[in-house]
């Protein structure tokens, strides 16, 4: 149900970011949390339940990382529990993924996943996400490309945010689901709406169905559906946080 993204030179505070970014959107309605922090390899906490519950799995664990992201569950496929939530990630823990939405031909893309070996661990439509993502990086593609080549194969309605380990990016795109970026210096905030990050900055980028985006400490980069780059314009937003 939200999404909050972060990416920036400034590692130290990533965990505490994405918290307070999942805090920010509890508004929206959840059943469960999770986020993950990425450097060469991946940390994930998840939970069932609320915020509380995951703040106290962490247990003031200090997550560090220059790309993180974290989500907020309303659950579609799949009961609330800590499996089912998000982030989903691959057999190997190479990959993690958060989703708003639903993938409408999950099933079928589960089926010839299991066909290929992959071992799910969720009831989610979203956990196939991540093993499309896997199987493509097997086949040594870069994570930009293996995640355009996801993409491709999956149907519905979703906003969808991955790290893979080691790339030091977020990868993210949305189709009929609200995602924005926030600007702030040399560091850039993702989320499905304008408060997960209003305390930061209020210089915004509404990004449109099908780009894709690539936000690294201090690099961001929007492609449109066809692979062009873009320069979406950028707006200042003027309520109070
Ligand atoms: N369809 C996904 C699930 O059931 C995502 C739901 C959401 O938007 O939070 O896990």
């Amino acid at each position: 149900c939200g999404i909050i993204g972060y990416a920036s030179p400034d590692a130290e505070p990533a965990g505490d970011v994405l918290l307070d970014g999942l805090e920010r959107l509890e508004y929206r309605g959840y059943d469960s949390a999770g986020l993950a922090v990425a450097n060469s390899t991946i940390e994930v906490y998840k939970r069932a339940g609320e915020l509380a519950s995951l703040e106290s799995t962490l247990d003031g664990t200090d997550l560090v990382g220059s790309v993180g992201i974290g989500h907020t569950r309303w659950s579609t496929h799949g009961p609330p529990t800590d499996e089912n939530a998000h982030p989903h990630t691959d057999c190997e823990g190479r990959v993690a993924v958060v989703h708003n939405g639903i993938v409408t031909n999950a099933e079928a893309l589960r089926a010839e996943l299991v066909e290929a070996g992959h071992v799910f661990e969720s009831d989610t439509d979203t956990e196939v996400v991540p093993h499309l993502l896997e199987e493509f990086l097997d086949r040594d593609l870069s994570p930009e490309e293996a995640f355009e080549c996801t993409l491709e194969r999956i149907e519905g309605s979703y906003a969808i945010a991955a790290v893979v380990a080691g790339a030091d990016a977020i990868y993210a795109t949305r189709r009929h689901s609200p995602l924005v970026l926030g600007l702030d210096g040399e560091t850039t905030y993702l989320a499905s709406d304008v408060p997960a990050f209003l305390e930061q900055t209020d210089r915004v980028i509404y990004l449109e169905d099908e780009q894709i985006v690539r936000l690294a400490p201090s690099e961001l980069v929007v492609r449109d559906g066809e692979g062009s780059v873009v320069e979406p314009p950028v707006e200042t937003i003027d309520w109070d946080p």
